[in-house]
């Protein structure tokens, strides 16, 4: 029986998960991971249903959104806000699908955020939930919060350092148009699944100790980690969402680094 020492990450695949073009393909796709999802909650007796599934559609054109749609989806997470927005206008007529931004965020997009997403996974700083708050407050709307964290240690990469956030979480009840759901992160993309494994014990660690202390209204069940290549590593340290892009929608046009910029990640850099 496979337990969770034998689990690698799947980051071989990157750039490789062939594009879904039909409302079948999306199905099948959705089933498989939902099947991977299952079996990692098995190695570890957790319940699957407490993992959300949250599929990723950035870089992919309307087109195959509607796709996801149909074959199921009811929430997108994107990373750039202006691309998330501009597909949330253009898909108006389905009223029910919901957006997650997942992208680190500057504060003058901080309208168009307000303006429609249902989530919001990337805060990692005061000056960001001050606007987010200020233009939830003139929408009269009020959003689902992650506070990303950095438990990789790469200077590159987004997120307050795990010492930072105690503090950060303190500030948060003065925004009360935000509602913190939990902690997210990105780990370390690497080979070694053990090195993918230890960001996602220190986030859930950080979790475990923030729990008690964290002010009255910041919940903090959530922790968004893990994704198309290490998605049942972080499951079996207790992902409660997991945002999986490639593995559903098919592997994207552009390397990482335009997206996640200067983290030099592309396949090519695999250690
Ligand atoms: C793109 C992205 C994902 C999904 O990555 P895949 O490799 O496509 O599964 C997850 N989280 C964030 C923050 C992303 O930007």
């Amino acid at each position: 029986m496979l337990t969770p020492a034998d689990t690698k990450t799947r980051h071989d695949q990157h750039g490789r998960y062939p594009e879904a073009r039909t409302v079948e393909a999306f199905q099948r796709n959705l089933a498989a991971v939902q099947a991977r999802i299952h079996e990692a909650c098995r190695r570890v007796g957790r319940n699957p249903a407490h993992v959300r599934l949250l599929p990723v559609s950035k870089t992919k054109p309307e087109s195959s959104l509607r796709l996801a749609y149909a074959a199921g989806c009811r929430m997108l997470g994107e990373n750039k806000p202006q691309e998330a927005h501009r597909k949330w206008e253009a898909m108006q007529d389905l009223a029910d699908l919901r957006w997650s931004v997942i992208g680190h965020l500057q504060t003058n997009k901080a309208k168009l955020v307000a303006r429609f997403a249902a989530e919001f996974q990337a805060l990692d700083s005061l000056r960001v939930a001050e606007a987010v708050e200020r233009r939830l407050q003139v929408e009269g709307r009020s959003l689902d919060v992650f506070v990303q964290v950095n438990t990789s240690g790469e200077a590159s990469k987004y997120g307050l350092a795990p010492e930072d956030v105690p503090a950060f979480l303190k500030a948060l009840p003065a925004f009360s148009a935000l509602r913190v759901r939990g902690l997210m992160t990105l780990a370390l993309f690497s080979s070694e699944a053990q090195r993918v494994r230890q960001c996602f014990v220190l986030l859930r660690n950080l979790r475990e100790q923030l729990r008690q202390s964290a002010p009255a209204g910041i919940v903090l069940d959530e922790l968004s980690m893990g994704m198309s290549g290490d998605f049942e590593i972080a499951i079996e340290e207790g992902a409660t969402v997991v945002r999986v892009g490639q593995a559903i929608f098919g592997a994207r046009p552009l390397p990482d680094s335009h997206y996640w910029p200067s983290e030099g990640n592309d396949k090519e850099s695999l250690p």
